[in-house]
């Protein structure tokens, strides 16, 4: 098995000096304004260099490097760069993997054939995706997973790597084990305390030292520590539409009926794409009507995954496409073109964080209490008539 790990260099970095190339050489950290509460989403190197790293909180960020420029988050633009690599990695290699929003794994077992060289292969990807997006990015190659990922972090510093197979315990040995994913910040010191600084320190001893601590990621990280990792790359497919139809009990001419019917649709299209944490910006509209004669009018709006946007977009089409004066059998809305929602990582605090925390609150109580619990006040309005 042949895998190769690609992750971008300062993402959101690198694509913010994209938009403003005044930020190249400035200590740059993406998150919000120091005088919020709220964490560093990405750094530049040179504010690195200031100690700043990811998930510091931003005052902390802004005592240690005050002459930094401070960034709100531009998620829509992250998310699209980061299909666009995604595109050219999915196009270029027979099994890909998107892990997050700047880091990919690619299963190239058996392409020695078709691509030749496999670690000048991979230099040749790297040059394609800097060329068509300007991005930089660094990449390891590996026998799996992990190790490839391990050899990407060295490759920041020291350039992409290529591990031959077999030689994967005698790569990961001198590291230290603050190099390893997974160990994080918990789990690091425990292992320092113990004397394990090194990766193969862990190698070295008995599994059942850490199967004893830690039970079964205790067998894991003894079988990382040695290079060794089965888990496969999973691929990278993009769903490619989120919507919702009713279909009514007795075809109508009700136009409130139908409206609140549209604002029950989009509430639950709402709610699946912040479930799978897309945001859309194309949104259709279907229309049946009693003699079965069905329409749709597609149209573009700004990126978003908010009921209130999805419903105004969904009312207009439907104002514009029930044009025949005869009963409506089914409504429909559908979304796609999707990108990631970033925002609602738990790593930012925004401008739109008031939103996504509303939406949060409102999708944490349809869970628990249906979905009917909060709707539209007009959706409510229209149950209480009926009802009445
Ligand atoms: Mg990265």
């Amino acid at each position: 098995m042949n895998t190769l790990h690609i992750d971008m260099d300062t993402f959101f970095v690198s694509v913010e000096r994209l938009l403003d190339p005044s930020l190249n050489n400035r200590p740059v950290i993406v998150g919000g304004s120091p005088l919020e509460r709220g964490v560093v989403a990405g750094c530049s190197r040179e504010a690195r260099r200031y100690g700043v790293h990811s998930a510091m909180p931003l005052r902390r960020a802004y005592q240690l490097c005050p002459r930094a420029v401070f960034l709100y988050p531009k998620f829509v633009h992250y998310a699209e760069y980061s299909e666009r690599v995604a595109e050219i990695i999915v196009d270029s290699t027979p099994v890909a993997e998107k892990a997050s929003i700047d880091e990919f794994y690619a299963d190239v077992t058996g392409c020695e054939r078709p691509y030749g060289n496999l670690f000048e292969w991979a230099k040749k990807l790297k040059r394609t995706i800097t060329g068509e997006t300007h991005l930089p990015l660094s990449f390891g190659l590996a026998s799996n997973k992990f190790v490839s990922k391990v050899a990407t972090g060295v490759a920041k510093t020291r350039g992409d790597i290529c591990v031959p197979a077999g030689g994967e315990r005698r790569f990961l040995a001198p590291l230290p084990v603050g190099m390893m994913p997974g160990v994080g910040r918990v789990l690091e010191p425990e292992l320092l305390a113990m004397g394990i600084h090194l990766i193969g320190d862990i190698a070295r001893l008995s599994p059942r030292i850490f199967v004893h601590m830690y039970g079964k990621s205790g067998q894991v990280l003894y079988e990382h520590a040695c290079g060794i990792d089965r888990s496969p790359v999973v691929p990278y497919r993009k769903r490619k539409s989120v919507g919702a139809e009713h279909t009514f009990h007795e075809d109508t001419l009700d136009i409130p009926c139908m409206l609140s019917t549209l604002q029950c649709l989009a509430m639950r299209v709402g709610r699946e794409l912040r479930e799978r944490r897309f945001l859309t910006n194309t949104i259709t509209l279907k229309l049946r009507y009693a003699d079965f004669v069905t329409q749709t009018l597609t149209q573009r709006c700004n990126y978003t995954n908010h009921d209130m946007n999805i419903y105004a977009l969904a009312e207009k089409l439907f104002r514009r496409l029930w044009t025949r004066r005869v009963r409506v059998r089914l409504l429909g809305i559908s979304t796609t073109n999707f990108l990631d929602d970033l925002s609602q990582l738990p790593l930012f605090a925004t401008r739109e964080e008031k939103d996504a925390r509303l939406y949060a609150a409102i999708d944490s109580i349809r869970r628990r209490f249906g979905n009917d619990a909060i709707a539209f006040a007009a959706v409510c309005e229209r149950h209480r008539s009926r009802a009445a």
